[in-house]
């Protein structure tokens, strides 16, 4: 079963010269798979990753996203297709200054029709699995890089996403928490979650089960990796 299929798609910018950032990419993404996408800036990774966030459209080709075709959908369809659909961990957070840890991540479920107490108790469920039941009160200036990005991954997956999308998750991260993230995405990925990541770093992307590598908005190669626990 595929969770998310591009059929040469294309995007295409027009400020002046149009800038094809995505020039006849397909590529399909079983359900439950873990995707590592690499290539150099500029090649066309978040345009891809915004396309299979439901945060854009394409130019030309198809985007199917959960069973459904992203071009076709209004606005608001697609505004609920991400909140239920797609969980997305943007590399500089988007968490909301004035609101806590709590209240960020009880944030998405604002968009499904669940009551407030039951919002409060699944978000605190999930900065208890990130590990930061401890910091709920806090406001995101009063958190480390990598405790927002905790935050930010506990509420890319408060509403139970089939499909989660990372944007350099480990950007900013010192070691230890960025294995501590990267453990919380085999977590997920082990209980069936699909995995989309964008990264620079080699090691970041061997943990998934193949890497798409991107170059100038077409898909260079694809290199398989045999996951089969990779320390033995
Ligand atoms: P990275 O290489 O880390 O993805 P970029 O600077 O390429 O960072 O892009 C950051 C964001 O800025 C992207 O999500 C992209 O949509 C947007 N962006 C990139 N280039 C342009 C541009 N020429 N005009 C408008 N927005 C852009
Ligand atoms: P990457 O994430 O790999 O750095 P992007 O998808 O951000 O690449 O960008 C791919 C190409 O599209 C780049 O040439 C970038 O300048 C251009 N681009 C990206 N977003 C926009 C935008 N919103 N408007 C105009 N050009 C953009």
């Amino acid at each position: 079963e595929t969770a998310v299929s591009l059929s040469n798609v294309r995007k295409t910018y027009r400020i002046g010269e149009p800038v094809h950032a995505l020039d006849g990419v397909s590529l399909e993404v079983p359900r439950g798979s873990y995707t590592a996408i690499m290539g150099p800036s500029g090649s066309g990774k978040s345009t891809l990753m915004n396309l299979v966030g439901c945060l854009d459209t394409p130019t030309a080709g198809e985007v199917v996203v959960g069973g459904r075709a992203i071009g076709d959908l209004g606005d608001r369809e697609r505004t609920r297709l991400r909140g239920t659909e797609v969980g997305f961990v943007f590399q500089t957070f988007n968490l909301m200054p004035r609101l806590n840890a709590l209240e960020n991540v009880a944030l998405p479920q604002l968009f499904q029709n669940v009551g407030r107490a039951e919002r409060r108790e699944r978000a605190r469920d999930l900065l208890e699995r990130v590990g930061l039941a401890d910091r709920a009160d806090h406001l995101p200036n009063e958190l480390s890089g990598g405790q927002r990005q905790r935050v930010a991954l506990a509420r890319a997956l408060v509403n139970d996403p089939a499909i989660v999308l990372a944007d350099e998750p480990s950007g900013n991260l010192d070691t230890d928490t960025e294995a501590d993230v990267l453990d919380l995405f085999d977590e997920f990925h082990a209980a069936g979650t699909t995995m989309l990541v964008v990264t620079h770093e080699r090691h970041v992307a061997e943990r998934a089960d193949r890497i798409v590598h991107l170059l100038d908005g077409r898909i260079e190669r694809i290199e398989e990796l045999d996951g089969a626990g990779s320390d033995g």
